[in-house]
């Protein structure tokens, strides 16, 4: 094998797995597949270590997941010796433990930053793909691997005179590493999603004034963030066992306390004395230990909802503002709610603006600022947190695979894999963390899927093949189960970018697991009883593998 870490030559280099994506999967999986014995590589886009926590540094970017559940388990002394400072961390603190992890682990010298792959080809004698990268270099890699991300490819929306705008401009996924310097400039926000909230707090005390762009309001609640004590840091360390089995086997990946509680059990007054306990509690707890049949009682969420816009009217000062920011148009949890500290309190300040674009749209974008129907503010500042095209970066790198077919091509109606890991007629191309995997805390998921593909790849090897391909079959099964548990699911098909449907011709479907974990582990477990019976295993002619 020719050590990727070293070469220098200029002809294609050979590697056993080549990784696209540095973030906290593509690291997972590298970290695996060297601990396997495979000569394996990343291949990053960006300039630095990190994925979604290298491209999202925008003020007060940081996990909304509780920074222990959302980092890694697989070593003791890893977890033993990094210390989060806080329950959810700061961005900076999270790109600073990928790095650490990338050093810790000698992954470093296995990853090329600034080299975003353009295509990759399956080529079907040999079984292994051809990867080109921007920074010009060819790869043949018998197996590739995706770790994308499915929030990875920025979405700007289509308003006339984008483009003319003379001032600065940012998206919150594309934040430029030298700090923004927002001291009284006149700053626009577009969009109130999980960004945008977390965004608007932290620049209102700096800019001369801020005018946010909200098309469709969002239930917005406390992250209720703050440092982990010493005696939580002991404890942390203490339970990890616990902790580690906990998130390994919840429906959630999270350690919140799952209510038993039925809201039949308790009056309405009960009812919001336990959602007053909620909103002070950190994070998703809003929903994961809601009461036991929050997600099948669409009236108790109706109720929740209730109680949410009563707290919304209780902090905004001026009720026609207040009003704007409660959602009509959605209930809790029909579309994946933010969670912020002091998002609806910064509309307090005088020079904080709220523009409800459903009544007062944007007509067009100028030199000097943006137009609405009601008139024209100018700006030095535009920002957009208009969110992303969900799972849409593996398709757009140019794989190839059976006969030629692009990937792009394979998925026009929506995504279709098996175990969200893998589909037919894309042998060797897996992609952990992608469409169809993941239903709750995201790296504990992605995780479970890598820990699957390895075991995978290993059984293939013992079983002296090379490629790796889910049967038709198997691959109907599982989208049978998506589109089947997808109406129990609370999103909204039309409102929720889960669906697919904040972009403009997009096919409407499903793109996260509805089925759960539950049926992810089933169904993994199932196949290694199997034999891993719903993959069909081959093998390339000796001569044909490249070296
Ligand atoms: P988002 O949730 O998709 O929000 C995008 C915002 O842009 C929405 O308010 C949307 O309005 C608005 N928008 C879209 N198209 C528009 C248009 N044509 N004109 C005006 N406004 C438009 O995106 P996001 O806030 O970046 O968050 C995406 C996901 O990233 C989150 O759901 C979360 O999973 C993740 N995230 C996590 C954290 C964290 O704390 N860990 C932080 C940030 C993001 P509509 O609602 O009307 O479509």
């Amino acid at each position: 094998m020719i050590d990727t870490a070293v070469h220098t030559t200029s002809g294609p280099i050979g590697v056993d797995m080549l990784i696209v994506g540095a973030g906290i999967t593509g690291l997972y999986q590298l970290y695996r597949a060297r601990q396997a014995g495979f000569n394996a590589i990343i291949l990053e886009a960006g300039g630095g270590i990190g994925g979604t926590w290298y491209w999202n540094r925008y003020p007060e970017a940081r996990f909304d997941s509780e920074s222990y559940t959302y980092a890694y388990l697989f070593s003791k002394e890893l977890y033993d010796e990094w210390r989060w400072s806080e329950h959810f961390a700061g961005q900076p603190e999270i790109e600073r433990y990928l790095n650490h992890v990338a050093d810790r682990f000698d992954l470093r010298a296995h990853i090329r930053l600034n080299a975003r792959v353009t295509s990759a080809v399956f080529n079907e004698t040999t079984g292994a793909y051809t990867v080109q990268s921007e920074d010009g270099a060819t790869y043949i890699a018998r197996f590739l691997v995706a770790a994308t991300g499915v929030l990875s490819v920025p979405f700007f929306p289509s308003i006339p005179g984008r483009e003319n705008f003379a001032g600065q401009s940012y998206h919150t996924g594309l934040w430029p590493a030298a700090p923004v310097d927002f001291k009284g400039k006149r700053v626009a926000v577009i969009g109130t999603g999980s960004s945008g909230v977390q965004l608007v707090p932290a620049i209102a005390g700096d800019v001369a004034s801020m005018t946010v762009y909200q098309r469709s309001p969002n239930w917005c609640t406390p992250l209720n963030n703050r440092p982990i004590t010493e005696e939580e840091q002991r404890a942390l360390r203490a339970d990890f066992e616990t902790i580690k089995k906990t998130l390994d086997t919840s429906i959630s990946g999270f350690l919140h306390e799952p209510s038993n509680r039925s809201s039949s059990e308790d009056s309405k007054e009960e009812r919001f004395a336990f959602f007053e306990t909620l909103w002070n509690s950190p994070g998703f707890s809003k929903m994961t230990s809601n009461y036991a049949d929050f997600f099948f009682n669409r009236p108790l969420r109706e109720e929740f909802s209730e109680f949410l816009a009563g707290k919304i009217r209780s902090i905004v000062k001026d009720p026609g503002t207040a009003d704007k920011l409660i959602p009509k148009d959605h209930i809790y949890a029909e579309k994946r709610p933010p969670y912020a500290t002091g998002f609806y309190e910064a509309f307090n300040n005088s020079h904080v603006k709220l523009v409800a674009m459903k009544e007062t749209p944007i007509t067009r974008i100028t030199a000097k600022g943006i137009e609405t129907t009601e008139g024209f503010e100018e700006f030095d500042i535009i920002v957009w947190a208009t969110g992303f095209d969900f799972a849409r970066a593996m398709q757009r790198m140019g794989i190839r695979g059976r006969r030629g077919v692009a990937l792009q091509d394979a998925w026009k109606d929506g995504p279709s894999t098996f175990l969200g890991i893998q589909a037919a007629g894309f042998p060797n191309l897996f992609f952990p963390g992608g469409p169809h995997g993941a239903a709750a805390n995201n790296p504990r998921y992605n995780g479970d899927q890598i820990d699957f593909i390895m075991e995978l790849l290993t059984h293939a090897e013992q079983s002296g093949t090379n490629i790796i391909e889910p049967t038709q079959a198997a691959e109907d099964e599982w989208n049978h189960i998506m589109v089947s548990a997808a109406p129990y699911s609370p999103f909204s098909p039309e409102l929720s970018y889960y669906y697919g449907s904040n972009i403009p011709g997009k096919p409407r479907k499903l793109l996260l697991n509805p089925a759960g974990r539950g049926v992810l582990f089933d169904v993994m477990n199932a196949s290694r009883q199997s034999g891993f019976a719903n993959f069909t295993l081959s093998s390339a002619a000796a001569d044909a593998v490249p070296a």
